[in-house]
C-alpha cells in the first residue's frame, strides 16, 4: 500500500512540469521618461507616446493571459510604468535580472527634416532569434499603420547589445513628420500598435494571433491606462515594484564610465536617422567595442 501510494506520488509529480502551461516573459521597454523626453516635435513628447503603447501592449498581454479562448500566456514587465528616467543600463539589468524571454523596446524617431518619415524595426544582429521578432513587429507595425516601410536594420543599441534576451527596438514612425506624428497623437492609432506588437509577439511563439476580451476575465483590474479612453496615465499601477523605474536610482547612476557614454550615444542615435547621425554611429560603435566582454550575439 505504501509503495503503491509513493508510486502514485512519482507519477504525479513527474506529470507536473508537462502539465504546467509555459509563460514567455515579455519585457516592453517604453524608451526615455523623466528628464529625458526623447525625439520632440508636433506638440508631442516621444516619452509620452511610447509609454502609452507600452502601457497598451502589456494590457493587451494581460488580458491573452486571462482570456484561455486563445492567444498566449504571458508574463509582462514594464521597465516603466511612469514618467521616470530609467539609464539605458539600468533597463538592460532588469531585464537579465528577470530573466525575459524577450525584451521589446519602444521609441519613435525625429529627425531636423521634417520630410524624414516611415517605420523601422531593428535587432543587434542578423540571423538570429531577435532578428526573428523584428521581422514580425515590423510586418505587423507596416500592416497597421501603412506608414513608409524603412525596414528591419541591425543596430548596436545599448538595450539590444546588453540584454541577455533576444531584443528588439521599434521606431513607431517620425515624430518630425506630419503624416508620422498623426498616428502618434491618436490613441486609436497608438491602440493599433499595441495590438500589432501583440499580432507579433504571438506568431513569434507560433501562436495564432488572437485578440483578448477588452476586459480582464477574471483576477482583479490591471489598473493600466483605460485603451478606451486614450489617455495617457503617468500615475502608476503598482504591478511593477521591482522595475527600475519604480526603484531608487541605479548603482551605476553616480559615476558615468564608458558604458554609459556609449548609451546614451546609443539612446540618441536610436531615434534619429541613421544617415543624419553617422558619426554619433561610428563613436558608440567604437565604446562598444571597448565594452567587449559585455557584447552577447543572438
Ligand atoms: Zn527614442
Amino acid at each position: 500500500m505504501k509503495t503503491a501510494l509513493t508510486r502514485l506520488l512519482v507519477l504525479t509529480v513527474a506529470l507536473i512540469p508537462s502539465l504546467a502551461v509555459a509563460q514567455n516573459r515579455i519585457v516592453i521597454d517604453p524608451g526615455h521618461g523623466g528628464s529625458d523626453p526623447g525625439g520632440v516635435g508636433s506638440g508631442l513628447l516621444e516619452k509620452n507616446i511610447v509609454l502609452d503603447v507600452g502601457r497598451r501592449f502589456k494590457t493587451l498581454l494581460d488580458r491573452d493571459t486571462a482570456d484561455t479562448r486563445g492567444g498566449g500566456r504571458w508574463v509582462a514587465l514594464l521597465t516603466r510604468s511612469s514618467d521616470v528616467f530609467v539609464s539605458l543600463s539600468a533597463r538592460a539589468a532588469f531585464s537579465n535580472n528577470q530573466d525575459a524571454d524577450r525584451f521589446m523596446s519602444i521609441h519613435s524617431n525625429a529627425f531636423a527634416n521634417a520630410s524624414a518619415n516611415g517605420t523601422e524595426t531593428f535587432a543587434f544582429a542578423e540571423g538570429g532569434t531577435g532578428a526573428a521578432l523584428r521581422n514580425l513587429v515590423q510586418a505587423e507595425m507596416i500592416a497597421a499603420w501603412r506608414l513608409t516601410n524603412r525596414g528591419n536594420k541591425v543596430a548596436n543599441f545599448a538595450v539590444l547589445r546588453d540584454t541577455a534576451a533576444p531584443a528588439v527596438l521599434h521606431e513607431l514612425g517620425f515624430i518630425t513628420n506630419a503624416t508620422d506624428a498623426a498616428h502618434l497623437a491618436s490613441a486609436t492609432e497608438r491602440q493599433k500598435a499595441a495590438v500589432a506588437h501583440l499580432r507579433a509577439i504571438q506568431r513569434h511563439f507560433g501562436i495564432t494571433p488572437f485578440l483578448p476580451a477588452l476586459a480582464a476575465l477574471s483576477g482583479p483590474a490591471d489598473g493600466a491606462g483605460d485603451p478606451a479612453t486614450g489617455a495617457i496615465d503617468p500615475t502608476t499601477d503598482g504591478a511593477e515594484p521591482t522595475a527600475p523605474g519604480e526603484a531608487a536610482p541605479p548603482a551605476d547612476s553616480a559615476g558615468d564610465d564608458l558604458d554609459d557614454a556609449a548609451d546614451t550615444d546609443a539612446a540618441s542615435a536610436g531615434c534619429s536617422t541613421a544617415s543624419g547621425t553617422a558619426g554619433a554611429f561610428t563613436a558608440f560603435a567604437l565604446l562598444g567595442l571597448a565594452a567587449v566582454g559585455r557584447r552577447r550575439r543572438r
